[in-house]
């Protein structure tokens, strides 16, 4: 009897045992992938970006913990990659218009060249424009000189188009793709790499209401949400968007405003609330 009873004590230590192993494993995987939204020219592009144990490890001993999400600002930038078009950017604009809200736009340089007037319609209306290089390659496959060579051409022709001092210093690589030499080189160009809270998804064919589904679903405290310039679903999502965050207390501002009030630090650490 006594036997029995200290092979199910031995058991239950056992079963206890993994369960402790496996939560914690997954409370650091969860910590350490966790990746800024907003790399600033000071950072330390391996601790916060690399999937190196050393960086791993860094990150979960650097995760912040809020719990209270009562003193930081409800504020959501909406950003818009590529382009700009003929046909879609218009109408993107005329609703962002009619919603009263600014947005933010990761333009390519090309398309800006080909488009000048679109260009400068964005900055006419009040909304901002951030480099998205030149010619829209994958920067993690580009030598460093061509990476700065991206951006800086990028960056000239915007100026040059619209003026908009967001271009010299907020940048966001094409597909979302860099590695460790794509960030320094941004840094030392003096740019912030701006990335996301939540991809929204809308560059695969999804309706509007899959849209709408997934950014309220993880929406963020504070929240930039990527989003692109040619897809007609997104326009048809925007009033859906725009209309439940203004519900829940959320302003709308673009990524410098939102930058220059809450600072890197609130983007890079956001409280996840689903509305
Ligand atoms: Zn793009």
């Amino acid at each position: 009897m006594t036997g029995t009873r200290a092979r199910w004590g031995v058991v239950l230590c056992a079963v206890v045992a993994v369960a402790i192993v496996v939560i914690g494993v997954r409370l650091f995987l969860r910590s350490s992938n966790h990746k800024p939204a907003v790399l600033t020219p000071g950072m330390n592009v391996h601790s916060e970006f690399s999937d190196a144990l050393d960086s791993r490890i860094y990150r979960v001993l650097h995760a912040r913990v809020l719990a209270d999400a009562g003193g930081i600002d409800k504020v959501i930038a909406l950003t818009f990659d590529d382009g700009p078009y003929p046909i879609f950017t218009p109408l993107l604009l005329d609703r962002l218009q009619d919603l009263h809200v600014p947005a933010t736009f990761f333009l390519i340089g090309r398309d800006a060249e080909q488009w000048p007037e679109l260009a400068q319609r964005i900055e006419q209306d009040g909304d901002e424009i951030g480099d998205h290089t030149y010619s829209h390659p994958d920067l993690d496959h580009e030598t460093p000189a061509q990476v700065s060579l991206e951006i800086i051409r990028g960056r000239n022709v915007l100026w040059s188009l619209t003026h908009d001092p967001s271009v010299d210093w907020l940048m966001r690589p094409p597909h979302g793709r860099y590695n460790e030499d794509t960030l320094r080189v941004a840094q030392r160009l003096g740019y912030h790499v701006v990335l996301w809270t939540d991809d929204s998804g809308d560059w695969r064919t999804v309706t509007p209401e899959q849209i709408v589904a997934h950014v309220e679903r993880y929406a963020t405290q504070p929240d930039i949400v990527l989003l692109h310039s040619g897809k007609l679903a997104t326009i048809e999502a925007l009033a859906a968007i725009v209309q439940r965050f203004h519900a829940d207390g959320y302003r709308f501002v673009t990524v410098s405003q939102l930058l220059r009030t809450l600072g890197a630090g609130a983007v890079n650490h956001p409280i996840r609330r689903s509305l």
